[in-house]
């Protein structure tokens, strides 16, 4: 077995496990693979070894690859800058990034001229930090709505966060537990436009206490294909 096919089949079996250990009812949980710095070879081997949906944090990256590899669900994980929303409209299944009113009146706009009705993610920086990108928890219910009243092309489909670092995942179980339970607050909102089903968190480091914490869709790349090395992209 090719270690890539070797690496999923493992990540798959920790999920399994998670999910029975975590009691928080998720049916299954959506392995993404990160692909940022990985070749198009690279990503149609974890293709080929099962993968259905793949994640990339820059929209350079989507569109250099997007011809190259295998027919797939490409994520836009990483921040996104409204000017560039139009090159990837048409690529992408689900945007996790949105934590903006502008980003989402443009990903509204450009998803109308295609006339498609775009999947999206609310970020949530639950961790508080000024570095990181995403919504307060206080602010993403404001979001929410202005969202539902402005962008009818918009469908907004749960909420996505990265937890702040942390050598023991253990230490950012309370931070997971935190965005579950705003996700269950808001699963509950009845309204056209808004129709949750994922609750995007965890990566390689922590991926596990996330699943156990109700995570449903998880962003994995170090694990699934090595460490990256950003020098010989
Ligand atoms: C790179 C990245 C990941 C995956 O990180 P790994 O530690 O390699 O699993 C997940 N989410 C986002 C937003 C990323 O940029």
């Amino acid at each position: 077995m090719s270690q890539i096919k070797d690496n999923i089949s493992s990540i798959k079996k920790v999920i399994e496990a998670a999910i029975k250990r975590g009691g928080k009812c998720q049916e299954e949980v959506l392995l993404i693979a990160v692909t940022k710095t990985r070749t198009p070879e690279e990503i149609n081997e974890a293709i080929a070894a099962g993968i259905t949906d793949i994640g990339e944090n820059k929209v350079q990256e989507i569109t250099d690859k997007f011809d190259m590899v295998k027919p797939v669900r490409w994520h836009m994980i990483g921040h996104l800058q409204t000017n560039k929303v139009k090159y990837i409209i048409d690529k992408v299944s689900l945007i996790h990034s949105v934590d903006s009113l502008k980003l989402a009146r443009e990903i509204d706009r450009r998803a109308a001229q295609h006339n498609k009705v775009m999947d999206i993610l609310i970020q949530i920086n639950a961790a508080e930090e000024e570095s990181k990108f995403g919504l307060r928890k206080e602010e993403s219910e404001q979001m929410i709505r202005e969202i539902l009243a402005n962008c009818p092309n918009v469908r907004i489909r749960g909420l996505m966060s990265m937890a702040p670092f942390a050598d023991d995942p253990e230490a950012v179980r309370g931070f997971f537990t935190e965005v579950f339970d705003l996700y269950c607050e808001y699963k509950k909102i009845r309204h056209d436009g808004l129709d949750f089903r994922y609750l995007s968190m965890g990566m390689s480091n922590d991926y596990e206490v996330a699943i156990e914490e109700g995570a449903n869709a998880v962003r994995i790349g170090t694990s699934v294909f090595g460490a990256r090395n950003y020098n010989l992209k």
